[in-house]
């Protein structure tokens, strides 16, 4: 049982931002322009203040690292850096530590008043598709019952490259995408505004190691390969996709636009939630035997708030769901010698649970738009309206401890003309 810490910050009990979480994101605030920081409370710590300071003169980091519009530099120190920052951090920041506390003015940041960016230059994006009810769900309404799972599904985590591009943080609205579908029942595609708009609830995990072209990351080694976590939503335009995607898969349909939490939360910090692997109930080859406990229980969830209206949880999942873990997803990504760089991201693949009120998706939500969402104002939704905030939050809790990803959110307006 990890020990529950008190920080001289006041931290509410129900903080995402808890002194065991420490994330990673960067931010922008009166007289400080883009640079690193650390979220705890409602707070901002601004690592290049500390480093200043010379709080962390024994860890060797270059400060330069701090002071940069992006996180890559500082990811590619690696684990052991990671690590040790981490553990000087939590010290400065315990309650019974007066290093940092005299200081604090001039190192903390009132959290909601800043801006956040996004938090590391993202040179390549691959979205896996690793839900094994998320995958059935879709194979049924595609393929019917029988043929729901295709025969690769549980011998590949099955994945595509995605578009780094359009990458956006939290907060960023989104255009609806136009493009080229094929109405029912006719035989000639039309152009306009996507009609289909969706959401995937995903989380992604962000690369934090340079690999050769040619090199593999064994799966031993995977997750010390993995800088952190954030939320993930992948946006989808499911009319465009439908008509797209045969033979060679998503394609416009998903590169419009993918939103992700601006704080990137470590997997130390994620530590005390490993629980035993999904039960895969069919071997896998041999580089992609996972270690134990390397599945996390992080609760997720997915709100829709009109404008100017009440939002609504319209979905509840959670990250163990997920039948292929992330060190079996990164030494798949490299088995074939493809390299990886710092800072590039994986999503997981819509995370959907067993349960009707746990699917990650409107598609699933509302079956195909058979079975409509009622929102609290008395309209009701088959896929996304204009207008409408798709806001997904997460967090983990055990023993009094929590964790959280803070959230993502993005507003849907209209297509641009
Ligand atoms: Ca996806």
């Amino acid at each position: 049982m990890a020990q529950n810490k008190q920080s001289w910050i006041e931290v509410a009990p129900n903080s995402d931002f808890s002194i065991h979480n420490l994330p990673y994101g960067i931010f922008e605030a009166k007289s400080r322009g883009p640079r690193a920081g650390v979220a705890i409370g409602d707070y901002i710590l601004d690592l290049y203040a500390v480093a200043r300071l010379g709080l962390l003169d024994d860890l060797n980091i270059p400060s330069n690292v701090f002071q940069q519009p992006v996180l890559n530099d500082f990811i590619a120190l690696g684990k052991p850096i990671w690590t040790s920052l981490r553990a000087r951090l939590t010290e400065l920041l315990l309650n019974d530590n007066n290093e940092l506390q005299p200081h604090a003015e001039g190192v903390l940041v009132d959290r909601l008043s800043a801006t956040m960016h996004l938090p590391v230059n993202v040179g390549d994006y691959t979205d896996f598709y690793s839900s094994k009810e998320h995958a059935t769900n879709v194979g049924i309404m595609f393929r019917g019952v029988e043929n729901a799972l295709m025969p690769n599904w549980k011998h590949i985590p099955v994945g595509y490259h995605g578009r780094a591009s359009s990458i956006i943080v939290s907060g960023t609205p989104v255009h609806r995408p136009k493009g080229q579908t094929m109405p029912a029942g006719s035989d000639t595609p039309v152009f306009g505004p996507c009609r289909l708009l969706d959401f995937e609830l995903e989380t992604a995990f962000i690369v934090g190691k340079n690999t050769q072209l040619g090199e593999s990351i064994p799966i031993e080694e995977a997750e010390d390969a993995i800088f952190g976590m954030v939320l993930f939503n992948d946006w989808s335009a499911r009319d465009i996709q439908k008509w797209e995607y045969v033979p060679l898969g998503p394609f416009l349909g998903k590169s419009f636009a993918s939103s992700m939490s601006p704080w990137i939360v470590t997997i130390d910090a994620l530590d005390p939630f490993r629980i035993e692997n999904y039960p895969q109930d069919v071997p896998v080859l041999p580089y992609l035997e996972s270690p134990v406990n390397k599945r996390f229980d992080v609760n997720l969830e997915v709100a829709l708030k009109p404008k100017g209206g009440v939002e609504k949880v319209i979905s509840r999942s959670n990250f163990k769901y997920m039948y292929w873990n992330m060190p079996q997803q990164l030494a798949h990504h490299t088995v074939n010698g493809c390299n990886v760089k710092v800072g590039d991201m994986c999503g997981s693949g819509t995370i959907s649970g067993t349960t009707p009120d746990s699917f990650g998706s409107m598609l699933e939500l509302t079956w195909r738009g058979e079975k409509p969402i009622e929102m609290p104002d008395g309209t009701t939704r088959k896929f996304i309206a204009d207008y409408d905030t798709v806001i997904m939050r997460g967090f983990a809790e055990k023993d009094g401890i929590r964790v959280g990803f803070g959230e993502v959110s993005g507003e849907v307006l209209p297509a641009l003309v």
